[in-house]
């Protein structure tokens, strides 16, 4: 029999991304098994709650606002690339290959969940569309939401009289076309550039 504080403890991590009761219980029971671990990982999570916030401007998260992106004197101001999440932020800061600044929306527009311009951060990315700004790449994700957030986007930058461009989407290094969901190939079609 399973008491009250354990109980509590398996469905807060079952409510976590990609876990489910099942893999729940075997988290709480190898925490219960070591609990120097347990101890270090309740203490992190406090410090890390206490300690993160995001980023006034962009959306970013991190320990200091303006983030450390936004008030960086190396990184190209006149860009802004705009991704769903903090996770497509740091997926792009592991490539290496982006020094422009970024707008994080906090997720996409959604019908079907109800997601306006105004639950995401658009307000603020408007705000930022000024005159030193020379281009806005949308790197939204390529999903039918993904796709028509950054059609909404594209139109305000345009407003704006800013350049807004999108990532190319297509088929990944290694690839084989038998192997490609048809909206990769779909798109990846569209997008044809010369050899
Ligand atoms: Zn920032």
């Amino acid at each position: 029999m399973q008491q009250n504080s354990l109980r509590n403890l398996i469905s807060i991590i079952a409510k976590l991304p990609g876990l489910g009761r099942r893999s729940a219980r075997r988290i709480a029971l190898h925490l219960l098994q070591h609990k120097e671990l347990m101890h270090k990982l309740s203490e992190s999570i406090i410090s890390t709650a206490k300690e993160m916030k995001f980023c006034e401007i962009c959306n970013n998260l991190d320990s200091v606002s303006p983030c450390a992106i936004c008030s960086s004197s190396t990184r190209d101001k006149s860009l802004i690339c705009v991704v769903e999440g903090v996770a497509d932020l740091w997926a792009l800061e592991r490539s290496r290959l982006y020094n422009g600044l970024y707008h994080v929306l906090g997720g996409t527009l959604s019908a079907i969940n109800g997601t306006t311009p105004e639950s995401l951060t658009i307000d603020k990315l408007k705000r930022r569309l000024v005159s030193n700004i020379g281009e806005v790449i949308i790197a939204t994700n390529a999903t039918l939401e993904g796709e028509s957030t950054g059609h909404y986007i594209a139109s305000l930058v345009e407003k704006a009289g800013i350049k807004a461009t999108r990532l190319a989407h297509g088929i990944p290094m290694g690839a084989e076309l038998d192997h490609m969901d048809d909206g990769t190939l779909t798109i990846a079609l569209k997008l044809r550039q010369l050899f």
